[in-house]
């Protein structure tokens, strides 16, 4: 069983309190139970503060976030109380986790970092050279890929060398990629799009506004400076999403899922007045977290592709 991963994924390193979007802020955190089991022999002051905090449900136990959707255990300082208090070994499994995804494989699994991260948002989009996948980890245990798996995984290479031919801009390799695989985006504007996104399930108010200017431009347009980034964007939802075509034998939703998230965040970018890769990074961020971290909205935009 082999472990994959883009081969930026080891320069990943968390900015803690540097942060500006913390992933302890506004979500429910699950903690898993043997983490729950071992929180629960926590003594003292902290231990206390582990029961009060720790909500059970049926769905099993999450931290109780604050009014204001924090962590009550992300301090003023952006740390963390319990690896201060308790070494990051202490963190539950999420935490410990994030902002890793993973992609099952009979013979591999492929390993990533997700946009709703800044640190992870801003180490893809910066980077110059075309992304490689490598072999993190090799068990040396030779399983075989299912046949679908493998047409799935050739099929995926084909999109990739499509999205990174430096021939041609961003915008003429979303073109291609479609002939590719033979269909065309449904035939709306941005100003559709804005409506269709405004329905969606939200998280922050923050995107209402980048949706206003989703609605004030039909341009599909990359400054050559910012083509690199938008490359690696596209590699990004294509390698995140393309290994979910295996459960619903769907290959075109997923490319048009990665093309059609291009196209917004580029129309989105070119409406601002400070471009930057810095303001690119928090603009993926933002999209990631609204759309790919909701457990509804990537299956109506695969749906309405
Ligand atoms: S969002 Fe990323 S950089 Fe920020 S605290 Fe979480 S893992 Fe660290």
């Amino acid at each position: 069983m082999k472990l994959i991963a883009p081969d930026y994924y080891n320069s990943f390193s968390c900015i803690a309190s540097a942060c500006r979007h913390s992933c302890c802020v506004g979500w429910d955190i699950a903690v898993d139970e043997d983490t729950y089991e071992y929180y629960k022999t926590v003594g003292g002051a902290l231990g206390e503060k582990l029961k009060k905090s720790i909500s059970v449900t049926d769905e099993g136990a999450c931290f109780a976030v604050d009014k204001n959707l924090r962590c009550p255990f992300l301090q003023a300082d952006g740390l963390c109380e319990i690896i201060c208090s308790l070494g990051e070994g202490a963190l539950c499994n999420i935490c410990a986790d994030h902002p890793r995804f993973r992609n099952y494989f009979a013979d591999r699994t492929e390993i990533g970092l997700g946009l709703s991260c800044e640190a992870a948002a801003k180490l893809i989009l910066s980077k110059k050279e075309k992304t490689k996948l490598i072999v993190l980890e090799d068990d040396g245990v030779n399983e075989q890929a299912d046949e679908e798996e493998t047409a799935l995984l050739k099929f995926t290479d084909n999109l990739f060398a499509i999205a990174q031919d430096r021939e041609f801009t961003v915008e003429e390799r979303t073109e291609n990629l479609c002939d590719f695989c033979g269909f065309d985006l449904p035939d709306m504007s941005f100003a559709e799009w804005a409506e269709f996104y405004s329905l969606l399930e939200r998280l922050d108010k923050e995107w209402e506004e980048k949706l206003e200017l989703l609605k004030s431009t039909n341009h599909f347009f990359i400054e050559a400076e910012f083509q690199t980034a938008f490359e690696q964007l596209l590699v990004y939802f294509l390698y995140r999403h393309m290994p979910s075509a295996l459960y619903d034998g769907d290959v075109v939703s997923k490319v048009g899922f990665a093309i059609i998230s291009v196209k917004i965040i580029a129309a989105i970018f070119s409406q601002l007045e400070c471009k930057s890769i810095d303001t690119l990074a928090d603009l993926a961020r933002m999209y990631s977290a609204e759309i790919e971290y909701s457990d509804e909205n990537p299956e109506r935009i695969f749906e309405i592709i």
